[in-house]
């Protein structure tokens, strides 16, 4: 295998493949039955994430599902390489968004006059699941930074990819046009309520302190509502 300092090997067979700039991260998982990745990142990240997804044996052919933990163009942006071959799967909410081409809510601008339209083959909702014989990933609808945002747990390993929902440090991401703060709050608390080891963002580092970093997001959520000054609403703002 190359070296590649945008991988790392989190668990057998499953790997984070970190975006670059505005970027969001992707994760991959080589699964026994089929292989998932876990948002695509931004149009231009493509090549980088291309030559990551090479360095492990993968090519683009052989991603068979893409899920895009929410709608925003720093996720999705990369969806256009995958979908002829994967099926593109997103919560109902984001597909709907995705699919309309809502380039207000998604943001998101390939700046190509060929522009292919999305496709989401798969809507998912709360409870929807992927069987990948090694692992198994549920769906969870999380509310908040936009209506169609997602998490994914990983039972046996407990872990949680989170996309813009949670960060490390209890960071806030900004709340999107269809989301809100009260859905944020709702939807973190409801993680808490879990056994999590390992949270798996959509920017900046990871965490190996669920616990703690979603209680300060819940605080930071909160202290949003009550408008208090110096609640910081992240250096993701640009991005996500
Ligand atoms: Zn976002």
């Amino acid at each position: 295998m190359t070296k590649d300092d945008r991988i790392v090997e989190l668990h057998p067979d499953i790997f984070w493949l970190k975006g670059e700039d505005t970027s969001s991260h992707s994760y991959l998982l080589r699964g026994n039955y089929k292989n998932v990745l876990i948002d695509s990142g931004v149009d231009k990240n493509f090549s980088g994430l291309q030559k990551s997804l090479f360095n492990l044996g993968i090519k683009v052919r052989d991603i068979d599902i893409v899920i895009n933990t929410h709608e925003h163009f720093d996720h999705i942006g990369a969806n256009r390489y995958f979908q002829d071959y994967a099926l593109i799967a997103a919560h109902r909410f984001a597909a709907t968004k995705i699919t309309a081409e809502d380039r207000y809510v998604t943001m998101y601008q390939s700046g190509d006059l060929n522009n292919p339209s999305m496709k989401v083959h798969l809507w998912l909702e709360s409870k929807s699941r992927f069987d990948l014989g090694n692992y198994s990933l549920n769906i969870i609808h999380t509310p908040g930074h936009t209506s169609g945002s997602i998490c994914i747990y990983e039972p046996a390993l407990r872990i949680l990819f989170t996309g813009d929902t949670v960060f490390a440090g209890g960071t806030l991401s900004y709340i999107g046009e269809s989301g809100s703060v009260g859905d944020y709050i709702d939807s973190i608390s409801l993680l808490a309520t879990r056994k999590i080891n390992e949270i798996y963002p959509g920017h900046g580092a990871i965490s190996k302190i669920p616990e703690k970093d979603m209680k300060e997001a819940i605080v930071n959520a909160k202290a949003l509502l009550r408008d208090e000054e110096g609640v910081e609403i992240t250096h993701f703002r640009e991005a996500s």
